[in-house]
């Protein structure tokens, strides 16, 4: 089953994937992890995508898309996965529905965590991320039990460099202008479901996974 997050930076897609993940054993496939993850290795791709998201601004297609098309090409991902991040524009949504085309699969569920906008600046200005395995906290929301220190691995726990007030309002409007319109898209393919995403992480995740489980039901019939 293949399944997309989408929704606005702090929606909490990258919380909710990776919970969602374990739940039903899919890969978690997040541009914005595989990207940062360039970035603090030093790759070609990384130092290439390192200016645009410091100023809170989308990679370009070009660099992102052959960085998707070879992550969902990969064995482990053969069976489905949970997207976040991808598609962030209609010509990455283009992108995507021909790749699997070529795999002979499509997109089967799209979840929009629709969220607020204070909701948003609130979660991604107090957001706390795991240097070593990615894990997200927030300083109030969902403070780590030990002063930046990850609950699941002991790793150091860092502010990201486009949490800033400023790089988040960037987001935001990028997020208006280019995401928007790729939810009206699956919207009228007819695979978008819609869920309130203000509340509690996890109250959100139980919503995703009823949905979830009654879509691959209907798969099944
Ligand atoms: P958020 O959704 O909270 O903004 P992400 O971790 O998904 O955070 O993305 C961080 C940054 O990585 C984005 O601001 C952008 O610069 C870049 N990025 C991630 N995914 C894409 C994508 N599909 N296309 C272009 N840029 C992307
Ligand atoms: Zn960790």
């Amino acid at each position: 089953m293949r399944i997309i997050l989408l929704g606005p930076p702090g929606a909490g897609k990258g919380t909710q994937a990776k919970t969602l993940a374990q739940e039903i054993k899919l890969p978690h496939i997040s541009t914005g992890d595989l990207l940062r993850k360039n970035v603090s290795q030093g790759t070609s791709l990384g130092k290439q995508a390192q200016d645009f998201m410091n100023k809170g601004a989308l990679v370009p297609d070009e660099l992102v898309n052959q960085m998707l098309t070879e992550r969902i090409s990969l064995p482990d991902a053969q069976e489905g996965f949970i997207l976040d991040g991808y598609p962030r524009n209609l010509a990455q949504a283009g992108i995507l529905d021909e790749a699997l085309k070529k795999l002979g699969k499509q997109v089967d569920l799209v979840v929009y965590l629709d969220t607020s906008e204070a909701v948003v600046i609130q979660r991604l200005s107090g957001r706390l991320v795991c240097k070593n395995c990615g894990a997200n906290f927030h300083a109030t929301n969902m403070p780590p039990k030990k002063a930046m220190t990850c609950d699941n691995c002991g790793g150091a726990l860092y502010q990201r460099s486009d949490d800033k007030e400023e790089t988040i309002r960037k987001r935001l409007e990028v997020y208006r202008d280019e995401c928007a319109p790729v939810i009206k898209y699956y919207q009228a393919k007819g695979t978008l479901q819609r869920l309130v995403a203000d509340g509690e992480a996890n109250k959100v995740l139980v919503d995703i996974v009823k949905l979830v489980r009654k879509h691959h039901d209907s798969l099944k019939v």
